[in-house]
């Protein structure tokens, strides 16, 4: 294809070079000619004294001056097509040759951008989208053909650790050196990929029997448990490998990676290291499965929906916010709660396309309070995958400006496991809003890893203690020291505190004498439609 584009080319430019080189060569036997007839005539005129017809023939007949002059314009005219062939060959060849170096480099750029966004910048292995893209090929082929396809999925379980321990530069090379054995227990016709920061997947395509997939995460396990060396350390990482087989655990791409990381969740627990999906002991089955197919529409078809949850000022006794929390109106199962289908549409794609629903809602609600004169703030939940959503800043920004928001009036919720899957990421992404006005407010605060270290690198607002310390501190002595210990702790570090789960008054007033800046719980009032917490805003005391 390229031959013939560039010969048509070469040709195309040749025949427009060579006809300017003819129309000089023409030129020239013109000048030739009118100097023969000029020179003949001065002849005439010089032998005879007038120019007349016996004059003109004599003169060409006996001087041989005249004769060569009569050659020049053949000359000029064999001369004049040579010559302008060989010019605008070369100039043609030459332009040929300069748009193919650009053509080139065009090429170069196009596979460079592609490779970048298919592949995973620290191991080169593909990445989600890219394995998502070839499990969808690989599904049609096999499902044409009635074969067996597996998914395995790797996590590496003390990635965090390893990654505190080491740094960023030393646990991307553990990663590398995981993915080079990875790649040594597989064969050819494998696909591996890197989805998250600390999960690899396999798909395993055309195998005969599904005890090939047991077989190979056994080799796993066994290839992952001899110790990395970096920096002259040795380290060990604790892998777990779920697996799903097609088509008996799903037809689609997302429904398979969301059931081998329930496959995964099993293989925690169990001593083996693995576990194959066993939809009996999906504690997201049945109902949930299909969930995850009819999610995708639920947008669509206005099922979702934003409650809104009050947040009240311990010392003022008055209302400071309220938080969103998202709720799916469900034609069959009614109202569905958020812990039922979000961890589950973290695991796929789905939440990017839940977070800008919220936002959009959220964002919309807070407008029309403010517009109203009532000064909310709104806490929205932002999830781990929205934290590495590079283009997530500018989407709110986005919304921001169409919903004529003020980046003040809101709150970005979130935990730390979300921000310690990828901290750099995070982090980035998190400094760009919040250098925008955007607040955050670190969530579940107590329930996941503490790292101190990050928590004073990020530039939060406000800490959330986790409902779970906050129900009991009535009756247990030891919630009650960590919530105390808690509120001292980010009060030092300069952040306002919220308690969640406040369901009583004792506990409110508990609350109050230790210290704690804002309370949200059932004892104020449950998650409410906009509707009902409007009617609340207007009945409540705060
Ligand atoms: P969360 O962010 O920790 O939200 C607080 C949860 O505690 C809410 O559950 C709320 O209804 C519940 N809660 C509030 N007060 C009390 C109380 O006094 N006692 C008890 N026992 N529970 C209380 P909900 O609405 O079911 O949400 C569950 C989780 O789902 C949320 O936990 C949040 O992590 C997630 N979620 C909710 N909406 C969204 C969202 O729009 N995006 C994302 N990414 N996650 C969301
Ligand atoms: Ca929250
Ligand atoms: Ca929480």
């Amino acid at each position: 294809m390229l031959l013939i584009i560039k010969s048509y080319l070469l040709s195309d430019n040749v025949r427009v070079l060579k006809s300017e080189v003819s129309k000089t060569a023409y030129q020239g036997v013109f000048i030739a000619i009118a100097a023969i007839i000029i020179a003949t005539c001065a002849t005439s005129v010089f032998v005879t004294g007038e120019i007349s017809l016996t004059g003109v023939m004599n003169a060409q007949k006996y001087n041989p001056g005249l004769w060569i002059l009569d050659s020049i314009p053949f000359v000029f005219g064999f001369w004049g097509q040579y010559s302008s062939s060989i010019i605008a060959y070369q100039a043609g060849a030459m332009i040929v040759d300069q748009t193919q170096e650009l053509r080139n480099r065009t090429d170069d750029l196009e596979k460079q951008t592609n490779y970048v966004t298919t592949h995973d910048p620290v191991t080169d292995l593909p990445n989600r989208t890219l394995f998502y893209d070839r499990v969808e090929r690989a599904i049609f082929t096999a499902g044409n053909k009635e074969l067996l396809l597996s998914i395995l999925l790797i996590e590496i379980e003390n990635f965090k650790d390893v990654y505190d321990t080491l740094g960023r530069n030393s646990s991307d090379i553990i990663l590398k050196q995981i993915s080079a054995r990875l790649q040594g227990v597989c064969t050819e016709r494998d696909s591996i990929a890197k989805l998250d920061g600390n999960i690899f997947a396999i798909l395993l395509t055309d195998h005969a029997d599904i005890g090939e997939a047991e077989q190979l995460a056994q080799y796993i396990q066994k290839a992952l448990e001899q110790p990395f060396l970096v920096e002259r350390l040795h380290f060990s990482v604790h892998s777990n490998v779920g697996i799903v087989h097609f088509p008996e655990h799903g037809e689609d791409v997302d429904s398979l990676v969301q059931r081998a990381g329930v496959a995964l969740d099993l293989a925690q627990t169990s001593h083996k290291g693995y576990a194959i999906y066993d939809s009996s002991l999906d504690k997201h089955s049945p109902k949930r499965l299909t969930l995850m197919s009819e999610l995708r529409r639920a947008i669509e078809r206005s099922e979702l929906e934003l409650f809104y949850q009050a947040k009240v000022s311990i010392a003022t006794q008055k209302l400071y916010g309220a938080e969103a929390l998202l709720r799916w109106n469900h034609p069959k199962h009614g109202l569905i709660s958020p812990d039922e289908f979000i961890p589950m549409a973290e695991r796929t794609r789905m939440i990017t396309q839940l977070t800008p629903w919220v936002l959009k809602q959220a964002f919309r609600n807070a407008g029309d309070w403010h517009k109203q004169g009532i000064e909310l703030k709104v806490s929205v939940n932002l999830s781990a995958k929205d934290l590495h959503d590079t283009e997530l800043p500018d989407y709110i920004t986005g919304i921001a400006a169409v919903t004529g928001i003020k980046p003040e009036w809101i709150m970005l919720e979130i935990t730390e496991g979300s921000v310690m899957r990828d901290p750099e990421h995070a982090l980035n992404i998190i400094n760009q809003l919040h250098a925008k006005g955007y607040q955050f407010s670190i969530d579940d605060f107590g329930t996941g890893y503490s790292s101190l270290a990050y928590l004073k690198k990020m530039p939060l607002t406000e800490l959330k203690i986790d409902k779970s310390f906050v129900c009991d501190i009535i009756n247990s002595e030891n919630d009650a020291v960590i919530v105390k210990a808690t509120i001292n702790l980010a009060h030092n570090l300069g952040l306002q505190v919220t308690a969640e789960g406040v369901e009583t008054k004792e506990i409110m007033e508990k609350l109050s004498e230790y210290g704690c800046d804002i309370a949200q719980g059932y004892y104020l009032n449950k998650p409410l439609s906009v509707k009902d917490f409007d009617e609340w805003m207007r009945s409540s005391e705060y």
